[in-house]
């Protein structure tokens, strides 16, 4: 079966690593495009995936969320479902750094 997006390579079933969030989640199979890597897996196994994430907390975790003022410094509200996962308290030192030009890490 040719890869439906390069349409060059071929896909073969292979089992692949999966993580969300930095954590991982097991080798899952799943057809590998042979030329340009890209993956897809079959709604079963998409359905464990989601699975694990859901028994593991980490089930949509991707939050909005919106810069705003703070005296004369920028605040971004950490949406409480995070907070929760992270177990974040008020006064909590953390360590904060850009990462590339469009995104910055916050470190505990
Ligand atoms: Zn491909």
């Amino acid at each position: 079966m040719k890869c439906p997006v390069c349409e060059e390579g071929n896909l073969v079933k292979k089992a692949v690593p999966y993580s969300v969030y930095g954590f991982e989640l097991g080798k899952f199979p799943a057809k590998v495009c042979n030329k340009c890597n890209e993956q897809w897996f079959d709604e079963f196994t998409a359905k464990k995936i989601e699975d694990i994430e859901k028994r593991k907390g980490l089930f949509g975790l991707t939050k909005q969320s919106k810069i705003s003022y703070s005296g004369n410094s920028l605040i971004v509200r950490i949406p409480n479902e995070i907070a929760k996962f992270m177990r974040l308290k008020k006064e909590a030192s953390v360590s904060i750094h850009p990462e590339g030009k469009n995104k910055i890490t916050i470190e505990l």
